[in-house]
């Protein structure tokens, strides 16, 4: 069986960027983007300094997850190995940028699809070489079959000490290096300083960079201490490292070139489907559990009204915003339907899809039933409906799950944390339209006590996230930079004093005076739903800060 792969020699490499053109020629690669590029990172100080380079591509991976989360097969593995794509079947969901670790991939500008390395397969089918190789002045790279013994490839990789690029992300890369220094083939070793101080590296505009790199505390603790290695001073401008790998050890050093990163990030929209979407399962998972617990003989009209008819009025119409805000957040919202037509089955955007479709749609019959007066049939709605609120509201951990370049996202407590923002979201809003509605003091009460014990769950396992183990130094970086990095005031202020301890004090209040219960719920319910969307914006985030090449 054939599998190309590619060894890259660091030991011959010059950092000529001789591959990176050749590359942009072949394929029209525009300014801004790569598929492949030569990032630079210098040890020790002058004179006794030393520069090392790393060719960073595509890295073909045995197990790609790109290909897995791509919902449209736009990414696809050929029988050769190669990670090829199609730019025709691409919707521009980003989600294959989350996914690989290596920061392979981009949008091209102009048709707004994701493209990377393909291997030169229009030339590797017709025998010829990638363009990369051809132009090498050193023979730095050398493609190949690497299951076939009689290639140069198979035996630099059989013979020579090669490694690859993060191997504990089990992708099983077949880009393979010889020589290549930790400090610079590990993106998380080495410092960096302000892009505009870098080798040709005007990165950002004049006046930006303060506000991008925030005095060095988004990913850095500042040593202090015995941490502190005698001498060392805390720069204020460096951000992208753990303090675990700290210049003048033996892996540190710094980047002084690098183009700007490949990766479109998941933004505001990503934040504001994670929200709209606990809005909408969670009115109704709350809803379920009221009638389930206070019957259904019993409904009164303005029972009804609250949980019958209100909750699939609200997580419906949070349904549809979710719905649309997954479609405005496509790079090409005009193939939407692709997610339909072309929909790939390993892939956790399309089964979300379905969940979300199906969900709807339980809602709607909800809401019919209700509106008709037909008790019985709404009793056999409660636990279809309820499971697929749990599923609505928690496939999105799986989701994030297969978004391995984002370490933040691994975390086990994901799927706790996407149910327990379901309750709290839905229990929110179904106090304020209880509210709104006049109380009915049974429901305000369970309302009360639900949100409250929603509210105090989030936050100890949002601390637990900030706090507690991490799996890695990635994680880590992420939650410091959560938590008491760029974008700690938000954590502390909107997320944490606002959303979870303000409503704490009300809902505590409203247990103790049931006659204003209804307003205090009411008003619980609305900071609860601001520190919930600001939480969603911090996690997302946080989770793609750290360089990923
Ligand atoms: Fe290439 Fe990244 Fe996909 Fe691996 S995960 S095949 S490096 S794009």
């Amino acid at each position: 069986m054939t599998r190309y792969a590619f060894v890259i020699d660091q030991r011959k490499c010059i950092g000529c960027h001789a591959c990176t053109v050749a590359c942009k020629a072949e394929h029209d690669v525009p300014i801004g983007v790569n598929r492949t590029w030569v990032k630079y990172i210098e040890k020790g100080e002058f004179p006794n300094s030393r520069r090392y380079f790393l060719v960073n591509r595509c890295n073909h991976c045995e197990d790609a997850p790109c290909v897995t989360i791509c919902p449209t097969k736009a990414l696809f593995k050929r029988a050769d190995g190669i990670v090829d794509f199609d730019s025709e079947r691409c919707i521009g969901c980003k989600s294959c940028m989350q996914a690989c670790p290596y920061d392979a991939l981009y949008i091209h500008p102009d048709t707004h699809t994701a493209a990377k390395c393909n291997y030169c397969a229009h030339r590797t089918e017709r025998g010829l070489e990638p363009a990369c190789v051809v132009v090498c002045p050193e023979r730095a790279i050398i493609a190949g079959d690497m299951d076939n013994p009689q290639t140069e490839i198979a035996h630099l990789i059989a013979r020579e000490p090669v490694r690859v690029r993060k191997p504990e992300q089990g992708t099983k890369p077949k880009v393979f290096y010889i020589g290549a220094e930790e400090a610079i083939i590990n993106p998380e070793a080495a410092s960096q300083e302000l892009p505009h101080m870098t080798m040709w590296g005007t990165l950002l505009k004049t006046g930006a960079d303060e506000a991008i790199f925030d005095g060095g505390e988004s990913l850095r603790a500042p040593l202090t201490g015995r941490d502190k290695p005698p001498g060392a001073i805390n720069r204020p401008l460096r951000p992208y490292a753990p303090t675990e790998i700290e210049a003048g050890t033996a892996a540190g050093g710094r980047v002084v070139y690098e183009p700007p990163t490949n990766s479109t990030k998941w933004g505001s929209k990503v934040s504001a489907y994670l929200w709209t979407k606990s809005i909408g399962a969670g009115t109704l998972i709350v809803a379920a559990l009221a009638l389930a617990l206070y019957g259904l003989n019993g409904i009164n009209p303005s029972m009804n009204a609250l949980l019958g008819i209100g909750a699939p009025v609200i997580g419906g119409a949070f349904i549809a915003a979710t719905l649309v805000l997954l479609i405005v957040d496509l790079k090409r919202p005009d193939r939407f339907l692709y997610l339909v037509t072309k929909a790939n089955p390993t892939s956790w955007l399309v089964w979300g899809g379905v969940i979300l479709a199906i969900f709807a749609l339980l809602q709607a019959a909800w809401f019919i039933v209700a509106l008709i007066g037909l008790p019985g049939v709404l009793l056999g709605l409660l636990i279809p409906t309820g499971l697929f609120g749990l599923a609505a509201a928690g496939y999105t951990a799986f989701l994030f799950g297969q978004a391995e370049g984002r370490d933040f996202w691994q975390s086990q407590l994901l799927l706790p944390i996407l149910i327990v923002q379901a309750a709290l979201a839905g229990a929110a809003a179904l106090g304020l339209l209880s509210w709104a509605l006049g109380a009915i003091s049974t429901i305000s009460a369970f309302l009360t006590i639900t949100l409250l014990i929603a509210v105090v769950v989030h936050t100890l396992l949002v601390m637990i996230e900030a706090f507690g183990a991490h799996a890695n130094s990635h994680v880590a970086a992420a939650a410091r930079y959560m938590s008491r990095g760029g974008l700690r005031e938000l954590f502390w202020g909107p997320f944490f004093a606002i959303g979870s301890i303000i409503p704490i004090i009300l809902l505590c209040c409203a247990l103790i005076f049931p006659s204003a219960q209804p307003a205090l719920l009411g008003f619980a319910g609305i900071f609860a739903l601001i520190g919930l969307f600001i939480y969603e914006y911090c996690f997302v985030e946080a989770g793609q800060i750290v360089p990923l090449a």
